[in-house]
């Protein structure tokens, strides 16, 4: 999936308790992205300003990559990784973090939109490279649905916080 509904999934799914789990899920569940291409992105932008042009260009083979995307990658898309942080915060807490759970979500979407041919996603790592071929997000059959989907999550939340909120006047 894209970074953006990543982020818009994680806060409508684990982040509507209060504001602050909202943004804590929103960041979560773009995490393992950004985690794994911000320091390219930044490294591009900055060989763009230095007057090498975009010579680069966007890059859409796995092989333009350098090896750290791929570990930084395995690291956040790894449901290995992810469970024994959830329960470890778990754990030291003494209670769940919600807003974790976007992170984890995040890694269930990405292993059915991701095609073998373009960041797999490998969720068992260390343990196993098995990657599921999935179907790219960018196809229309994904994407159109997705935002479909966002845009009914987010108008049933806000029109059920509407509801509770003329509950409680009624209450009043
Ligand atoms: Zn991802």
């Amino acid at each position: 999936m894209d970074i953006l509904s990543h982020a818009l999934w994680g806060g409508v799914a684990f982040g509507r308790a209060k504001k602050r789990d909202f943004w804590a899920a929103f960041t979560l569940g773009a995490a393992p992205d950004l985690l794994a291409f911000t320091v390219p992105s930044a490294a591009r932008l900055v060989s763009y300003m230095s007057g090498n042009g975009l010579t680069e260009g966007f890059r859409h083979n796995m092989a333009d990559f350098p090896q750290y995307v791929f570990t930084l990658y395995s690291i956040g898309h790894s449901l290995v990784i992810f469970t024994a942080v959830f329960v470890g915060v778990w754990l030291l807490r003494k209670k769940p973090y919600i807003p974790l759970l976007a992170w984890g979500f995040h890694v269930f979407l990405d292993i059915f939109t991701h095609s073998i041919d373009f960041f797999p996603t490998p969720f068992l790592w260390p343990f196993s490279d098995y990657r599921f071929n999935g179907l790219s997000w960018g196809h229309p059959i994904i994407f159109i649905p997705n935002v479909l989907l966002l845009a009914l999550a987010y108008g049933l939340w806000a029109w059920s916080r509407r509801k509770d909120k003329v509950m409680r006047f009624e209450g009043d």
